[in-house]
């Protein structure tokens, strides 16, 4: 039997600045509408914004992009920066506005920002100024004109600039701004009517799910607001949950392009009255400082973080008193790594890893915050989800067929399945991505590509994955992008790109190659190693090599067997 979440919540039917904005603290000039709600963490006594000047800020650059030429109603705009308070204007005004929003990495190179430009046809890119030349590359390789980029920063909310020349031909994001006044009568579409917020679209996160390049994972209005509040109903189970919520503090070093970042900052923030410091870029030591100087009070990470709090002796120069709780995600963090963090904080504290992927908004596993989690585990469905284990078996021509692990514990171990309210729509022009994605028995059921078991309690164990994605660092490498640039090399023939587990639990992607006939001399595996380097952003670089082999080991339909790559390679290590 599936196992079912343990509770039920109300999900109201609406879109995400309804729910969000809709409470009196909002619309009156009360206490709580002034309470910071994003702060610039360099700056936080000038460059803040309140929950009402965030909201009509929001609501001045959706009343202005509405009038655009090129935009209306379910048109994307892509956000191309790191993490400053522009972009969580920029966020809530797109969603305001009845657009979509999508974001990419600050640090990708133009030929991937162009994929995601192309892939999600964008009428806008709004970019920070230390990205124009790469967007400016990547517009002109999509085919979107100069005339649709603006540059943006905050200046205009806390410097008075709205005019600002323009920069390499782009022009400035201000003149978008519609004034005070207009902006704050702005009204943005309610969705609340049937099924209007389960349909309709509010971001494309990208995402390689379980095989083949990144696509636009479709999330609705329903699926955040769904998310938003599965995450607030498992704060609210600890017994002190209002004074908690009264004295928290959140630091985002996350970045807010990802699912995760913009989940639990751009929305989670503002839902549960927690004023947010924004950090502009991660950087340790400046972690550690926030932490001690704002007195943060929660923490959401990824496991190298985590490692590096467990390891880094400067951890112990710095006041780490006010941290009350710790969750991970996003890639694996092992038993040890956690209780090493919590000797740091004198055990007061327990980490929690939850489990979540783009496709299911952020997360769909977590923890009650009241049991104590002593190993890896990543807790038991949100509130209205469910999840399964499944036995995936393939025949001889690759047809797969499923069946129900009923049994429990380590040695029962299939492919986690689950559903809910916050699991995706679909993949964004892409229905055979979608059917492949999700089970054939129209049930909705999403395939995760991750291994898992549950155990006597209920905890559910992640503990390898089936699909092809590689996680550096918590960022996600398709095999199937890599593949696709390497074979663009004219002395390779053929390629499979599988990651290689480091001791501190991380990945490295590591290419095999099969050089054309008659190319045995002409490369080497540095050529092959340098050739993606000049491609990528850095964290999708071979770091584990490259090697040329006779043949890629391919099922009779023609799938890459990166098992027998991984076990081959592992086996090679370890007779060393
Ligand atoms: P993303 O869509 O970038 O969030 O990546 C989702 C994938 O990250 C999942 O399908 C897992 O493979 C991995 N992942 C997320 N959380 C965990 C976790 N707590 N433990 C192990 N793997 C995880």
């Amino acid at each position: 039997m599936p196992h079912k979440s343990r509770w039920t919540i109300p999900i109201p039917d609406c879109s995400l600045p309804t729910f969000l904005f809709t409470s009196a603290a909002h619309t009156e000039p009360t206490t709580l509408a002034n309470k910071p709600a994003y702060l610039d963490a360099g700056k936080p006594d000038t460059d803040f914004l309140t929950r009402r000047t965030f909201k009509v800020w929001s609501q001045r650059f959706a009343c202005g992009l509405t009038r655009m030429p090129g935009f209306k109603r379910g048109e994307r705009v892509l956000v191309f920066s790191g993490n400053n308070l522009a972009f969580a204007v920029a966020f809530m005004g797109i969603l305001m506005a009845g657009g979509i929003f999508t974001a990419a990495n600050p640090t990708f190179v133009p030929r991937e920002l162009a994929n995601q430009l192309k892939d999600s046809e964008a009428c806008y890119l709004l970019c920070s100024e230390a990205s124009l030349d790469t967007a400016l590359e990547a517009a002109k390789m999509a085919n979107l004109p100069t005339d649709r980029i603006r540059y943006f920063d905050t200046d205009i909310l806390f410097r008075n600039g709205v005019e600002k020349s323009s920069k390499n031909g782009i022009q400035y994001w201000g003149p978008i701004f519609a004034s005070e006044s207009e902006g704050e009568k702005y009204q943005w579409p309610e969705l609340k009517g049937k099924d209007e917020a389960k349909e309709t679209v509010l971001a494309l996160n990208y995402s390689s799910g379980t095989t083949g390049v990144p696509k636009g994972v479709m999330v609705t209005h329903r699926n955040y607001v769904s998310n938003c509040l599965q995450h607030q109903h498992l704060s609210t189970l600890y017994p002190d949950a209002a004074a908690r919520r009264e004295r928290s503090k959140w630091l985002c070093f996350l970045p807010l392009y990802h699912a995760m970042g913009q989940t639990i900052y751009l929305s989670g923030g503002i839902m549960r009255q927690t004023p947010v410091y924004i950090m502009a870029k991660f950087d340790f030591v400046e972690l550690l400082e926030n932490i001690q100087k704002f007195r943060i009070t929660d923490l959401a990470m990824v496991p190298p973080i985590a490692v590096m709090i467990a390891k880094h002796p400067i951890v112990k120069k710095y006041d780490l008193s006010s941290i009350e709780s710790i969750g991970s995600g996003a890639a694996p963090l092992g038993s040890e790594a956690s209780r090493e963090v919590e000797k740091i904080f004198n055990g007061r504290m327990n980490l929690k890893q939850g489990w979540g992927m783009t496709e299911v908004t952020c997360s769909l596993l977590g923890w009650d915050p009241t049991q104590y989690s002593e190993s890896f585990a990543v807790g038991e469905p949100n509130a209205n989800c469910e999840a399964k284990i499944m036995a995936v078996h393939e025949d001889s021509k690759g047809q797969q067929s499923f069946s129900e692990i009923t049994e429990r514990g380590p040695e029962h171990r299939g492919e986690l399945w689950c559903r809910g309210p916050n699991v995706m729509k679909g993949y964004w022009r892409n229905e055979q991505a979608t059917r492949n994605t999700f089970s054939p028995d129209n049930e909705r059921w999403l395939r995760t590509g991750d291994v898992a078991y549950v155990d006597k309690h209920g905890h559910f164990f992640i503990v390898d994955r089936i699909k092809e994605l590689i996680k550096v660092k918590g960022n996600q490498v398709a095999p199937a992008e890599l593949e696709a640039l390497i074979l663009d090399h004219k002395h390779i023939a053929d390629v499979a790109v599988i990651g290689i587990q480091t001791p501190d639990g991380d990945e490295k992607p590591r290419a095999f190659c099969v050089k054309q006939p008659g190319s045995e001399d002409k490369v080497t595996e540095q050529d092959v190693i340098d050739f993606v380097s000049d491609k990528v952003v850095r964290y999708k670089r071979l770091t584990a090599g490259c090697e040329f082999v006779d043949a890629i080991p391919k099922n009779p339909s023609g799938k890459i067997l990166r098992r027998q790559l991984r076990d081959m390679y592992t086996k090679r290590q370890k007779a060393k």
